[in-house]
């Protein structure tokens, strides 16, 4: 039988964190194969191996190490774009790869509130995709945008779906200790973070609070209603390569015991599971009993990155609950939620 041609897609800012992680993660991807790549100026001509300072754990693809980086406009550029750029270069530039006709599937934040434009998790909000159909972009030229959320509340809000679910939540209390890579390359100087803790990272702390909302939020009609629950989060830079962990204490409408929260989590699969999505993991949260995890270096690989991992469930003197969660910022908080939304829209026929 003829094997069917992989879909052509590019990486806009394919030499940063994130776009070395997709070049990383479509490496031997069943249904899309990286085309073409794009960056900064400063990268424009040369060969992917000379622009990109290659971070990742693996060599870099060697088709993609001598393959040249193309000009960032929409001209010459596959119909399938992973978007990975700053917000404030996003909000000019992944409009026009949309207007061109494009599916762009972006990691800023440049768009992840636009009342139209679908802020997407498949676990959760699978559904959100409809917002689509309102798109201008999508009557004029065919082309769209679906974001994914910012890489500390990714974690959180697949944390917490199950509960929403279940119990119903009324407040939710975060502190985060993001790793570096979250800070993009070359991020925070060595000075700054090496034996420290930095108890500010800009916006991220409103981020979380108002994309939680919208991710766990409801579609109504032709627009999303966000989950009512309060939420206040304190975001940290850390010392620490790749993984966000989060302290977390939650009230819950209902009332729960731990065996209860426990089940929740274990037995969750979210909307997408029988769509047997390549890179959908097969347990989307993973409820560790070892009292002293998860830690970073030692449970951020699990279910290639895009497993979120909890634990230490206990009661909560302010709250109901408190627990710890782990998710890995450049898998599942960024590249690997990307592909999995591309994986989401290509199921459902978005990608033609
Ligand atoms: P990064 O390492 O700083 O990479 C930025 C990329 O954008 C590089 O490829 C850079 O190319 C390119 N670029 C810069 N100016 C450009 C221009 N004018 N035109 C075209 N390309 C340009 O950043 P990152 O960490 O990968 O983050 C990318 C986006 O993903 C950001 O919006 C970030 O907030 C979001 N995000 C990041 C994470 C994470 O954990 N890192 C998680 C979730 C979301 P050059 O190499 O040529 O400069």
């Amino acid at each position: 039988m003829a094997k069917t041609a992989k879909i052509p897609v590019g990486i806009l800012g394919a030499t940063g964190m994130v776009g070395q992680r997709f070049i990383q993660l479509l490496e031997r991807h069943p249904w899309f194969e990286v085309a073409w790549v794009a960056a900064s100026e400063r990268s424009f001509g040369k060969s992917y191996e000379e622009a990109a300072k290659w971070k990742m754990k693996t060599p870099i693809p060697r088709r993609i190490a001598s393959m040249q980086l193309s000009a960032a406009e929409p001209k010459g550029a596959p119909k399938v774009i992973f978007a990975a750029l700053d917000a404030d270069i996003a909000r000019e530039m992944e409009p026009a790869f949309a207007d061109a006709g494009c599916a762009v599937i972006s990691n800023s934040s440049a768009f992840r509130m636009h009342p139209q434009v679908p802020l997407v998790i498949p676990e959760i909000n699978a559904d959100h995709l409809k917002l689509i159909e309102l798109q201008s972009w999508r009557r004029e030229s065919g082309g769209f945008m679906v974001t994914n959320s910012n890489c500390s509340v990714m974690g959180l809000a697949i944390a917490l779906a199950p509960l929403q679910k279940a119990f119903g939540i009324e407040s939710v209390f975060a502190v985060t200790m993001q790793a570096i890579s979250g800070a993009g390359y070359p991020g925070v100087a060595s000075m700054d973070i090496l034996g420290n803790v930095v108890p500010y990272i800009k916006n991220e702390e409103e981020k979380m609070q108002e994309e939680a909302g919208k991710l766990l939020g409801k579609l109504k009609g032709r627009e999303i209603v966000p989950a009512e629950f309060a939420i206040s989060a304190h975001c940290n830079r850390v010392a620490v390569e790749d993984g966000h962990t989060e302290s977390i204490s939650i009230k819950l409408k209902k009332r729960a015991t731990s065996e209860k929260i426990i089940a929740a989590w274990r037995e969750y699969r979210g909307m997408v599971y029988d769509l047997k999505l390549p890179f959908a993991p097969a347990d989307p949260i993973f409820y560790d009993e070892r009292p002293d995890r998860p830690q970073p270096r030692l449970d951020i690989e699990r279910g290639h990155g895009m497993t979120v991992s909890c634990g230490r469930l206990r009661p909560c003197s302010l709250l109901d609950w408190k627990f710890t969660m782990l998710s890995h910022n450049t898998i599942r908080g960024a590249a690997g939620a990307a592909l999995l939304n591309a994986e989401l829209l290509k199921a459902r026929g978005f990608l033609g």
